[in-house]
């Protein structure tokens, strides 16, 4: 085979103990927590939805170091949304909810970071979210821990930190569509395949920043995802 250019180095991320995880796709699930459900103007259990990042949107922040984003072009409300990252590390479709957590390779702390005026445009015209969420340095992601020193992460502190400050606050048990029902559910229109990351939703008090601000992100269990906006 001959390639007409050389193709872009493949996305990875930091493991905890050593090692590069190679990421291959990227999904997210919307409003899975109650709360911030509510602050978005949604009530009641509502199926759950995905949407994707595009792989190379990932900035991997190595642990104990601080990741780099640029403010957006376009967006006058850039917001933060802290989330629990899974990464897949056994592929698979029509996946039950009670075999889930074979499939799970690791975690990680992320920001699904949201044009949220983009966003909220896009809904109003019932246009699709991309341009909103789907943007370069979209997804700041820590190191992955791999499942084998975690275990199965049901409980604990979700948070984020801007400038110090305590902005959002949650537990995993807080989840709407738990881990293992997000993955039957997603394994139900896609394939999964090793090299998958899960954005799982974020809690209650998101919100803007700006340039100069560092967010701190972090859940039990797992090393910290410290992020600068330049
Ligand atoms: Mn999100």
């Amino acid at each position: 085979m001959s390639l007409v250019f050389t193709p872009p180095a493949p996305t990875t991320v930091p493991v905890v103990g050593g090692g590069e995880f190679p990421v291959r796709r990227i999904y997210c699930v919307g409003r899975n927590y109650v709360e911030h459900a509510q602050e978005m103007g949604f009530t009641g259990r509502e199926p759950p939805f995905f949407f994707m990042k595009p792989t190379d949107a990932v900035v991997a922040v190595p642990d104990g170091e601080t990741g780099r984003i640029d403010y957006p072009t376009v967006t006058k409300n850039f917001h933060y949304e802290i989330e629990l990252v899974v990464a897949i590390g056994t592929g698979g479709s029509n996946i039950p909810a009670a075999e889930a957590a074979q499939h799970i390779w690791g975690y990680a702390v992320g920001l699904d970071m949201t044009r949220r005026d983009i966003q909220g445009d896009m809904k109003k015209q019932g246009r699709p979210w991309c341009i909103g969420k789907g943007f370069d340095q979209s997804a700041p992601v820590g190191p992955i821990t791999p499942f084998a020193q975690t275990g199965e992460l049901l409980t604990g502190a979700i948070t984020l930190d801007v400038n110090g400050v305590r902005q959002q606050t949650g537990d995993l048990n807080q989840l709407i569509w738990s881990v293992n029902e997000i993955i039957e559910q997603l394994s139900q229109a896609w394939t999964l395949q090793a090299g998958d990351l899960i954005m799982t939703g974020t809690p209650a008090g998101v919100g803007p920043v700006v340039s100069g601000d560092v967010m701190v992100g972090r859940v039990a269990g797992l090393g910290a995802l410290q992020v600068a906006v330049r």
